[in-house]
């Protein structure tokens, strides 16, 4: 007991580690990774954050322009963020919200236009004339 007490005193007399939350919020620190956001006018569905991500939560649908992520299997590693080519991922330094029930996180944008196919684009041509 002799041993604990200045240990104990310290303690007692210096400022609290620890905050009443939710009363009390830590404001996030710059960098802070707390939510992954997609302006999905940005995005050409590309994939390329579906075919890096680690834990393989993103689905890229390019025929529907459906661009989909599950929030509770992202490890906020931010790697997506930093393959997109147009820059349309990005992390705000916010705190995710606790939710009761688990829903994913799903943004509908506009597909792409298809390719079109060597044989179609020759068909689209005029035909020369024959001089
Ligand atoms: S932050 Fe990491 S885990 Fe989350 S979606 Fe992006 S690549 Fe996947
Ligand atoms: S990498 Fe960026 S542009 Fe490509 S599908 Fe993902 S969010 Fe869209």
């Amino acid at each position: 007991m002799l041993f604990m007490t200045p240990n104990v005193i310290k303690n007692f007399l210096s400022k609290k580690a620890t905050r009443l939350y939710p009363f009390e919020v830590r404001e996030p620190f710059e960098g802070y990774r707390g939510e992954l956001v997609n302006d999905i006018d940005g995005c050409i569905f590309c994939g390329m954050c579906s075919k890096k991500c680690p834990s393989q939560c993103i689905t890229v649908d390019r025929t529907t322009g459906i661009w989909e992520c599950d929030p509770y299997a992202c490890i906020y590693c931010s790697i997506c963020v930093e393959a997109c080519p147009t820059k349309c991922l990005s992390m705000n330094n916010v705190h995710r919200k606790p939710a009761a029930t688990k829903s994913m996180y799903t943004l509908q944008g506009v597909p792409p236009k298809p390719k079109k196919k060597a044989a179609d684009t020759a068909e689209d041509k005029p035909a020369k004339e024959d001089k």
